[in-house]
């Protein structure tokens, strides 16, 4: 609890190995200096060169950020039309406001990496809930998009038919290296359905060319890192930034997104009242893609036979009514979440109604039933913030299959989950789980193409640390 971590050198330690700048107001935002007392201490340190490049990186941002000199200057240029080389000293990339939660953590944290490769500051589109969800990452200037942001309006219609996208710039001879006078922004269309004139955003030449603009506006539903390792131009880089290469996102992850103090609330109440009395915590992420709203009978098998067969929970003795408790039994918090409430009400009644052949007792917790997605409800939007975290704060993890929801639990946490396989035909898989094999998310429709030769190739096969995922065979992840 709380209490027992007090003896860890916070003040040290409260900014992440370093991870986090000093200086902030803490009242503003509690969780950025509190989450180290409800996370067990991680093994992971970032780098030196990550920590004095993200330093870099807050220069950057205060003195081109929203409202200074220099940004006013970029809006001009964007006002008026065409990019002109050299006439302004700070370059942006936009990201736009697009999906659901999960995904949008991962695609700010993709965003924010090219940014921070590409030397681009980054603004964030705050759609309806990015404010009350998170705090401000960067010091003394805002990472949000001025509310009169010039293109702001045309952000929604962005769509991979756009004209002013990379794609069909390219696909319509509009843009070349030759030119000298150009767009003024380019759209960057790399969402799932990309065609492969988008896709080139991942070619090493059409970042020369992109290089040139001032103003990029991304739309993604993608966590892209594991594509930016296949290019030469910014290997290097990412292996000094990241030499342990799974950690990209649980560094930037927890460097970027604090909740707000309204989410801390909701996060910190529900874990000290269900979890922090616990010997061990253990999530359990429950997002079932099938078509109706379940539960589902082959999903409640499943789950039982990965936490029982995997040794992550103990089996019941059906035949008895009541054992006698051994020596040190455990007590185990189980933390489950989903959109409805069936999964949780099994496994709560099993260990209700059945002594553990353990003796260890089982408490099983779930903080909501939302039953359906309704990302346009800032609540809800909440709700979901705090049970990813909450889901992070634990010591043994098992996620869904697909879900970007459970790759940013375990990403935050510094946790290999155990995954839950999608079903065919609502059956339970056999095998009904596999262990992550490293704690980053996956890229779900990554591009297969070799850039120098101009032609398709397996690129979960080009080097060892980017494989194609557990849980999606033509996903990549890093590893
Ligand atoms: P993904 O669809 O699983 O990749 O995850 P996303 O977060 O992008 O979209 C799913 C959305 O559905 C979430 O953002 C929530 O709004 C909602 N949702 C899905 N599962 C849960 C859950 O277990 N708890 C809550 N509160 N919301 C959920």
């Amino acid at each position: 609890e709380v209490d027992v971590l007090q003896h860890v050198d916070i003040a040290e330690d409260k900014l992440l190995g370093g991870l986090l700048a000093d200086g902030f107001d803490e009242q503003s935002c509690l969780s950025r200096y509190q989450s180290i007392l409800y996370r067990k201490a991680l093994p992971y340190k970032p780098s030196p060169y990550l920590v004095s490049k993200l330093r870099k990186y807050e220069d950057l941002h205060k003195r081109c950020g929203p409202n200074t000199p220099s940004y006013n200057k970029a809006v001009e240029q964007l006002k008026s039309g065409s990019n002109v080389v050299g006439t302004t000293d700070c370059k942006y990339v936009v990201w736009v406001w697009y999906s659901g939660l999960g995904n949008r953590i991962l695609t700010l944290a993709s965003v924010f990496l090219y940014a921070l490769l590409t030397e681009r500051v980054l603004l964030v589109d705050r759609g309806n809930d990015m404010a009350n969800l998170f705090c401000e990452p960067f010091p003394e200037r805002s990472w949000f998009l001025p509310m009169n942001f010039p293109i702001a309006k045309m952000f929604n219609s962005f769509d991979q038919k756009s004209a002013e996208s990379y794609g069909n710039l390219l696909k319509n001879n509009m843009i070349k290296a030759s030119m000298g006078s150009l767009p003024s922004y380019v759209y960057l269309h790399l969402a799932h359905d990309y065609d492969d004139h988008d896709k080139l955003f991942f070619c090493d030449d059409d970042q020369a060319l992109l290089k040139r603009f001032t103003w990029l506006v991304v739309k993604t539903d993608n966590y892209f890192v594991p594509s930016l390792f296949l290019m030469p131009s910014f290997e290097d880089e990412l292996k000094k930034l990241f030499p342990n290469k799974e950690t990209i996102f649980h560094h930037l992850g927890r460097y970027l997104f604090h909740p707000s103090n309204h989410v801390w609330g909701i996060i910190t109440r529900y874990y000290k009242a269900y979890l922090a009395g616990a010997d061990e915590r253990v999530g359990i992420q429950v997002r079932v893609f099938d078509k109706g709203p379940g539960p589902y009978q082959y999903v409640k098998d499943q789950i039982s036979a990965c936490t029982i067969g995997e040794k992550l929970l103990p089996e019941v003795d059906t035949r008895r009514l009541a054992v006698n408790p051994s020596k040190n039994p455990k007590v185990k918090a189980v933390l489950m979440t989903s959109l409805v409430y069936g999964y949780y009400e099994n496994m709560k009644n099993i260990y209700w109604e059945h002594p553990t052949v353990t003796g260890d007792i089982i408490g099983v917790h779930q903080p909501s039933h939302e039953e359906q997605q309704r990302s346009e409800k800032p609540l809800h939007n909440m709700k979901a913030l705090a049970e990813m975290y909450l889901l992070s704060l634990t010591d043994v993890l098992v996620t869904s299959a697909w879900s970007t929801f459970g790759y940013v639990a375990q990403g935050l946490g510094g946790l290999k989950p155990w995954i839950l396989y999608k079903s065919e035909n609502q059956t339970t898989p056999n095998p009904p789980c596999q262990r992550a094999m490293s704690m980053e998310p996956c890229f779900h429709a990554p591009p297969f193409y070799d850039c120098k030769a101009k032609e398709g190739i397996d690129t979960g096969k080009v080097v060892p640390h980017v494989r194609h995922c557990e849980d999606i065979s033509w996903g990549l992840k890093v590893v």
